[in-house]
C-alpha cells in the first residue's frame, strides 16, 4: 500500500477544524443572509466533516468553483471498483486530504483524495448470517470523524472507534443485545464529545432506542428508549411513563414496539438541542400492536433532547398511531426562514408519509405541512392540533387498501439538501403505491418481516406504477419551484452548492448536475450502475472535487421486483471522484451472466405452489424480489443454475451459502417447506418467461384496480 499523503498535520488540527465548523454554523445562525436563511460554515469551506456536512443537515457546500460555467468540464479524476456485493449508501467525509467512507457489511476505508489510493481499510467481520436481520440490505451510510478517530456503527450493533491515521481499532462497544435482531446502518453523529447512535430492526420486533457514548473512552453516557416496555418492570427514564399512557393496556410487549432511530439526527448548538427521528411500530399494524388504539409514543416522531443528558425537551409525532410503516427517520434539516415576515428557526422534514413539515425547532410547534407528492391516506395536517386528517378506510381495519405513499415512502433515507441561496429543498421524491390488509388475529410473530399488514399480498410491483422525481421544494410557500421527472423510483440523494448547482444520481445510473434555481440540466455522467447514495463535494489543493459512492442496492433494489429491474442496471460498486478537466474513464462493464434455459410448466399440486408463494412472500421476497423478480443486487432465483437448485435443502436448512450472506432458515422451514418454495420459484420462472414471450396484455399486474 502506498501512503503518499500526510494524513493529518495533527490530530488537533482536525479537532479544531471541526470546532471551527461548528462555530461557523453558530455565526451563520446569528447572521441570516438576505434570503433570510442561514449560511453554511464560512470557515473550512472545503471540508465535509459529518454525514450531512454539518449537523444542521443541509448538505449545502459553500464551494462555488463548480458552477454553471464550469460544471460542463467536470470529468472523472479517478475511480475505484470495489469488491462489494451489496448496496452503497454512504456519503464520504473529507478532512485534510483524505476521504473516509463505508461500504456494505459495515466496512470502512480511507482514500487519498488526490490519487484515489486506498490508505487503509477496516473490516469489522460482521457475521454474514446477520444479513437476515437487515431489513433493507447490508448497507452502511457512513462514518463520523472526531479527534483523530473514525467512528462506524456495524450491522451487528457495534460502535467502533478507529485511529484515523491507521484504521486500527481504538475501542469497541456492543450497543445492542446481539441475540435480538438489531442492526445499525446509520452514520454516527458527534455532539459535544459524544457519539450519538441509534439502530434498526422494527420490522423484526425490537424495541427502539438511541444512545450517547463518550468519544474518547467509549463509555455509554445515556440511552433514550423510544417506546415503553413491559409495564410490570421499572421504567428506564420518566418520559416512558407518559408514553405508556398512549399504548393500550392489552399491548403485547413481546412484539418489541419498534420506534427505531435508524437514520436522521441533527443538532443546533445555539439551542443546545439534539433532534432524532424515530421509525414505525412493530408490527406495522396498530390493531395488532396496540389493540385498543392510541398514539403509541414515541413512534414516528421527531424528538428534541438535551445532548448531555438525553432528557426530552419536546416531541412532535408525525404519524400518531402509525399503521403504515410511515417513519419519521428521514433527514432532519435545520435552517432560518422568513415566514409571515418573521425570522423563524425551523426544522424541516419530508418523511415517508408525503407531507413536508416545517416546525419551530425551539418549541416543536408545527408551522406548516403540505403534500410534496401523491398522498391518498390523509387529506391534510390540521395545524391547530398538529394531527393528520386521515381519510376513511386508510387504516385498513376491514378492507384492503391501495394507497400512496407506500412503505417505500414518498421520500426515504436518500438525503435531501437545502440551499440557503435559493431557499429551496431538493427532495429525492418517489411515487410507489402500497397495499395494506389487516392480518388481525391471524398474525403470528416470525423471524422475518412482521407487518401484520398482509405484506404477503404484495406479489408483484409492476414498473408502470412507480416513478420518481427531483423536487425542488419551497418550504416557505410550501410548493414546488421546479421538478425533474424520473422514470424510476429509488433514485439517489442530493447535494447543493453555492455554485447554484444541485447534483443527483438516478436509479438508471446517471449522475446529473442541474442549476439550483431553475433545474436546468447542465452535465451528466453514466456510472453504469444504479445510484442511491448522495454525492458530496470538497476542495483539495485549491481544486473543487465531487465524490460519490455509486452502487445499486437498498430496500427497493432487493424487494422491488419488476419495478426495480426497470432501470436495466445492476450493482457495480464504485467510488467515483470528479474534477474539472478530469480525464479518467471507467473500466468496460462485463456482460451480465445469462441463462439459456427454456423453462417448462411445473407439474405440482396448485395448493403446494400457493403455499410456496406465501412462504416466499413472507421470508424470501424482501431480498430476492417480490414475485421472484430480482432487482439487480442479489441473485435472481429464476435464473439459478441447476446445481444451485439441487442444493436448496443444503442452502436453506444447513447454511451452505451463509458466508456469502445467504442465511440459514432451518429454524423457520421444514424440508417440505423448502420443496414448496422451490416449486413456486420454478412456477414463476415459467410464468414470467411466458409473459416476456407475449405482448404485454391486461391482467399481468397484481395491482390492477388502483384508484387515484
Ligand atoms: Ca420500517
Amino acid at each position: 500500500m502506498t501512503t503518499t499523503i500526510k494524513l493529518n498535520t495533527s490530530l488537533a488540527a482536525m479537532a479544531s477544524a471541526f470546532t471551527l465548523a461548528m462555530l461557523g454554523w453558530n455565526m451563520a445562525q446569528a447572521q441570516p443572509s438576505q434570503t433570510g436563511v442561514s449560511h453554511a460554515p464560512p470557515m473550512a469551506e472545503g471540508e465535509w466533516l459529518s454525514y450531512d456536512r454539518t449537523l444542521a443537515g443541509q448538505r449545502y457546500s459553500p464551494l462555488a468553483d463548480l458552477n454553471p460555467d464550469t460544471v460542463g468540464k467536470l470529468g472523472l479524476a479517478w475511480s475505484i471498483d470495489l469488491d462489494n456485493n451489496r448496496g452503497l449508501e454512504a456519503t464520504p467525509l473529507y478532512s485534510e486530504g483524505v476521504l473516509y467512507t463505508s461500504l456494505s457489511w459495515s466496512r470502512v476505508m480511507a482514500v487519498d483524495a488526490a490519487s484515489g489510493d486506498i490508505l487503509w481499510s477496516f473490516d469489522p467481520k460482521v457475521d454474514k448470517a446477520k444479513g437476515r436481520h437487515a431489513c433493507c440490505d447490508a448497507v452502511n451510510r457512513g462514518v463520523a470523524l472526531h479527534g483523530g478517530k473514525v467512528y462506524v456503527g456495524t450491522l451487528d450493533g457495534r460502535l467502533i472507534a478507529l485511529d484515523a491515521k491507521t484504521g486500527n481499532e481504538v475501542w469497541t462497544q456492543q450497543t445492542t443485545d446481539n441475540s435480538q435482531p438489531y442492526t445499525i446502518t446509520a452514520a454516527p453523529r458527534v455532539v459535544k464529545g459524544m457519539i450519538m447512535i441509534g439502530n434498526g430492526g422494527a420490522e423484526f420486533g425490537v424495541r427502539g432506542y438511541f444512545s450517547a457514548y463518550d468519544a474518547e473512552t467509549g463509555e455509554m453516557r445515556w440511552r433514550f428508549y423510544t417506546v415503553p416496555a413491559d409495564p410490570s418492570k421499572p421504567v428506564e427514564h420518566p418520559e416512558l411513563v407518559e408514553a405508556a399512557k398512549t399504548w393500550s393496556t392489552d399491548t403485547d410487549w413481546s412484539l418489541g414496539g419498534g420506534g427505531t432511530a435508524w437514520d436522521s439526527m441533527a443538532y443546533d448548538p445555539e439551542l443546545d438541542l439534539l433532534y432524532v427521528g424515530t421509525g414505525n411500530g412493530s408490527p406495522w399494524n396498530r390493531e395488532i400492536r396496540s389493540p385498543g388504539g392510541g398514539d403509541n409514543l414515541f413512534l414516528s416522531s421527531i424528538l428534541a433532547v438535551r445532548p448531555e443528558t438525553g432528557k426530552l425537551v419536546w416531541h412532535y409525532q408525525v404519524n400518531p398511531g402509525d399503521t403504515w410503516d410511515f417513519t419519521a427517520t428521514q433527514q432532519i434539516t435545520l435552517a432560518n426562514l422568513e415566514i409571515d415576515g418573521k425570522q423563524r428557526q425551523v426544522l424541516m422534514q419530508a418523511p415517508k408519509n408525503g407531507f413536508f413539515y416545517v416546525l419551530d425547532r425551539a418549541t416543536g410547534e408545527l408551522l406548516s405541512a403540505e403534500k410534496f407528492g401523491k398522498v391518498t391516506w390523509a387529506e391534510r395536517i390540521d395545524l391547530a392540533t398538529g394531527r393528520p386528517v386521515e381519510v376513511p378506510g386508510a387504516r385498513y381495519e376491514k378492507e384492503m387498501v391501495v394507497m400512496w405513499p407506500s412503505p417505500f415512502g414518498a421520500h426515504n433515507w436518500h438525503p435531501m439538501s437545502f440551499n440557503p441561496d435559493t431557499g429551496l429543498v431538493y427532495i429525492p421524491y418517489q411515487e410507489v403505491p402500497g397495499t395494506y390488509s389487516n392480518e388481525g388475529k391471524g398474525f403470528v410473530k416470525r423471524e422475518a418481516f412482521n407487518t401484520g399488514a398482509g405484506s404477503s399480498e404484495i406479489l408483484e410491483l409492476p414498473r408502470e406504477y412507480t416513478s420518481g422525481a427531483l423536487v425542488a421544494w419551497d418550504p416557505v410557500k410550501q410548493a414546488a419551484a421546479w421538478r425533474v421527472e424520473h422514470d424510476n423510483h429509488w433514485n439517489g440523494g442530493t447535494l447543493t452548492t453555492a455554485g447554484n448547482l444541485v447534483f443527483q444520481g438516478t436509479a438508471a445510473g446517471k449522475l446529473v448536475a442541474y442549476t439550483a434555481d431553475k433545474g436546468q440540466p447542465l452535465w451528466d455522467f453514466d456510472a453504469q450502475t444504479g445510484i442511491i447514495a448522495a454525492p458530496m463535494t470538497f476542495r483539495h489543493d485549491g481544486e473543487q472535487y465531487l465524490a460519490l459512492m455509486a452502487g445499486w442496492g437498498g430496500a427497493a433494489a432487493l424487494f422491488g421486483g419488476d419495478a426495480a429491474v426497470a432501470t436495466g442496471v445492476r450493482n457495480v460498486s464504485r467510488m467515483l471522484v470528479f474534477k474539472v478537466g478530469g480525464g479518467a474513464t471507467l473500466p468496460k462493464l462485463s456482460e451480465p451472466p445469462v441463462t439459456a434455459r427454456v423453462p417448462t410448466p411445473v407439474v405440482a399440486a396448485k395448493a403446494d405452489i400457493k403455499q410456496g408463494e406465501l412462504l416466499y412472500a413472507q421470508y424470501c421476497a424482501v431480498c430476492h424480489g417480490t414475485g421472484v423478480v430480482g432487482g439487480g443486487v442479489l441473485p435472481d432465483l429464476r435464473h439459478s443454475s441447476d446445481a444451485i437448485r439441487a442444493a436448496y435443502p443444503a442452502i436453506l436448512l444447513e447454511g451452505m451459502l451463509e458466508s456469502q450472506g445467504m442465511p440459514n432458515f432451518a429454524a423457520s422451514f421444514s424440508a417440505d417447506d423448502v420443496e414448496k418454495i422451490r416449486l413456486y420459484i420454478l412456477h414463476r420462472e415459467y410464468e414470467t418467461y411466458m409473459q416476456a414471450m407475449q405482448p404485454k396484455g391486461e391482467g399481468d399486474a397484481a395491482i390492477t384496480a388502483v384508484e387515484e
